[in-house]
């Protein structure tokens, strides 16, 4: 059985780099998805080399390696990058796709757009978004209210304070009934985890 492998990664000053990694059977019983933040500076072309890397590095805990991989990335530059490695190494995520590559019995890398990235691409948006609000939620006010409830003040109105009820994972502010997420529930988490 084959399997395809869709990696990307992305950067954001605020946040820094993160990778996004899709794997799908061919048959489609089998799916992975990953998503991590990097540590330490990295830029675009670098993310989406570890993204690589992370996916191989799966595919072997997974056991795959006598199957048909073919792994797609929408950064061409890396394709051609991956596809011309020999036996030298500049930059160590190189040097260890190139030994983690030989692993395999037959894996391919290929180009895709963007737009056929759209699930590892969602990861790593889904990820930015879970961090940036993390980093709104650090500076919220918290207090503890009864059982699993919390209060968490608003960011606009000075006294006013938000119910979450971290069963639920649900919130009395606006943001939550619209979007059913929103900053004061992860305040509330972050405020809970640290205070157990
Ligand atoms: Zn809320």
């Amino acid at each position: 059985m084959g399997y395809q492998v869709y990696c990307d990664g992305a950067y954001r000053r605020s946040i820094g780099s993160v990778i996004g990694v899709f794997i799908q059977s061919e048959d489609g019983n089998e799916e992975f998805k990953l998503s991590s933040q990097l540590k330490g500076k990295s830029d675009v072309f670098a993310a989406e080399a570890l993204a690589v890397l992370a996916a191989l590095k799966h595919l072997l805990k997974i056991d795959v390696i006598n199957e048909s991989i073919e792994v797609f990335t929408d950064n061409q530059e890396l394709v051609r990058a991956i596809n011309s490695l020999n036996n030298f190494s500049k930059e160590d995520v190189f040097a260890e796709i190139y030994d983690m590559k030989k692993k395999f019995c037959s894996i391919t890398f290929t180009w895709i757009p963007r737009k056929e990235n759209v699930v590892a691409h969602k990861l790593c948006r889904e990820l930015f978004d879970q961090k940036s609000m993390e980093r709104r939620a650090k500076k919220l006010k918290v207090k503890y209210d009864k059982d699993d409830k919390y209060l968490v003040e608003s960011t606009n109105v000075e006294g006013l304070f938000y119910k979450v009820c971290l069963t639920t994972l649900t919130c009395s502010c606006r943001h939550y009934s619209l979007q059913k997420k929103c900053k004061h529930v992860v305040a509330a988490q972050l405020y809970s985890e640290r205070y157990k």
